[in-house]
């Protein structure tokens, strides 16, 4: 990528960018890794234990982030792609066009990169954004508590000063892949005197320091994903706090942007298997049409939704490009994408008929299907509920009180 290309890039030297991507996925994203990502090991995850499922997928991870294109318009000075918006939005079409699975999954990348960009110290950048990018350190997020969910201010977990060096002790649930991080972003009390959303501080602290410990809690779905956190009296440095100390709810809350609107990204990407293939598949064709009247009008209104909220999302990224910040935009994004992910995965179901009900066999791939139709009910949950996404819009979008 040349410097012209990053500052200035003109209608010739995008069309050039473009073949350029295209001539590099198709010499390095495998076939498998072009087809819908339909269980867990079917990403990287990266971290310090992270392992790949096979040589296809390390090919296409170590390729991307070879190029920094793991976090395409992240700045090259950390390993980033240095990319333009308007590259790294034809290397996301392009990527959409073949099919290609994101080379890894990261809350490193969907949501502290971000924050560090905007709140970290230099030195923060420096020792955390390289190793983000090259997939080294997987992340967790240490928000929710027992007694802290949609009223997330109200967490109790208690970081004492001690010396440079903070004491924390309290307990997160709902804590995606703690057992697998090597580290948690997490939300910390600092003080408790004043308005319950000052007083918090957001706090970097290592899985492995002495005093954490992880309780995984199974799900409807056979899985395991998320765990019960715990601290007893964890020695922290001050110098992982990000941003100010008792000023850690607004890095929160700009984290939770990139969190939701990553959510919806993530439904956007996975909504790009039309749904019409799989209701052929399953109910077939009479005149050309789908033989089933019912499914196929439910089937066309989430195709013509889907398609709305695609050209949404992109007049959203246009307006981005151009500066604005997306804000509370993202709760739209994610309460839209989650809900249509949900819809998507009933109609999956209702295409497969009793086959649907399938949970474990090989002939049932495992009760794929099921599992993901279950595992969708958590969208309109995780990074805040539908309802709060509501709120959010009716007061910050509409302008209703509250
Ligand atoms: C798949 C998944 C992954 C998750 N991963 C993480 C993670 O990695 N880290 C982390 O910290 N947390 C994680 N969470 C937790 C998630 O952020 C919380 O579950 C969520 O914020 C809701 O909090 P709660 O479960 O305490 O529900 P509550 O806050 O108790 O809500 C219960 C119900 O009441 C409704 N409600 C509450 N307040 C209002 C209101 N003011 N107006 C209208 N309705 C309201 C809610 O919408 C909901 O339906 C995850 C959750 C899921 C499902």
């Amino acid at each position: 990528m040349s410097e012209t290309l990053t500052s200035s890039p003109t209608e010739t030297s995008l069309d050039d960018f473009r073949a350029e991507v295209k001539t590099f996925l198709a010499a390095n994203c495998p076939e498998s890794m072009r087809q819908p990502i339909l269980e867990e090991s079917d990403t990287y995850f990266g971290g310090r234990n992270g392992t790949f499922k096979d040589a296809d997928q390390e090919k296409w991870f170590n390729a991307m982030a070879a190029r920094g294109w793991t976090t395409p318009e992240w700045p090259k000075k950390y390993g980033g792609g240095g990319l333009s918006k308007a590259e790294a939005k034809i290397l996301k079409q392009e990527m959409r066009a073949l099919g290609c699975r994101p080379p890894i999954l990261s809350f490193g990348i969907w949501m502290l990169g971000p924050a560090l960009l905007q709140f970290g110290t230099e030195e923060q950048r420096e020792q955390y954004l390289p190793d983000i990018i090259q997939g080294k350190i997987r992340w967790c997020q240490g928000y929710s508590e027992p007694g802290a969910g949609s009223d997330l201010a109200s967490l109790q977990t208690l970081a004492l000063s001690s010396g440079d060096e903070y004491v924390v002790t309290g307990q997160k649930v709902w804590t995606s892949y703690a057992d697998k991080a090597d580290m948690i972003f997490a939300l910390v009390r600092t003080d408790g005197s004043g308005k319950k959303q000052i007083g918090i501080t957001f706090l970097l602290i290592d899985m492995e320091a002495e005093g954490v410990s992880t309780r995984p809690i199974k799900l409807i779905s056979g899985k395991s994903p998320f765990c019960e956190t715990f601290f007893d009296n964890v020695r922290v440095p001050k110098a992982n706090v990000v941003g100010q100390e008792n000023a850690g709810w607004t890095v929160a809350k700009y984290l939770l942007t990139h969190e939701r609107s990553a959510i919806s990204g993530a439904v956007d990407g996975d909504m790009m298997t039309p749904l019409s293939y799989y209701a052929k598949k399953s109910v077939g064709l009479t005149d050309g049409k789908l033989s089933d009247g019912l499914l196929r009008a439910q089937v066309a209104a989430w195709e013509i939704d889907g398609a709305g909220f695609k050209f949404t999302l992109d007049r959203i990224n246009e307006e981005m490009k151009a500066g604005q910040a997306i804000g509370a935009r993202s709760s739209f994004m994610k309460y839209y994408g989650s809900e249509l992910n949900k819809r998507k995965y009933e109609l999956r179901l209702d295409c497969q008929g009793r086959d649907a009900l399938a949970w474990d066999g090989a002939e049932h791939n495992g009760g794929k299907i099921a599992r993901q139709f279950c595992r969708t009910k958590g969208n309109s949950i995780e990074g805040g509920t539908s309802e709060i996404q509501l709120n959010i819009i009716s007061k910050h979008i509409l302008g209703l009180p509250s």
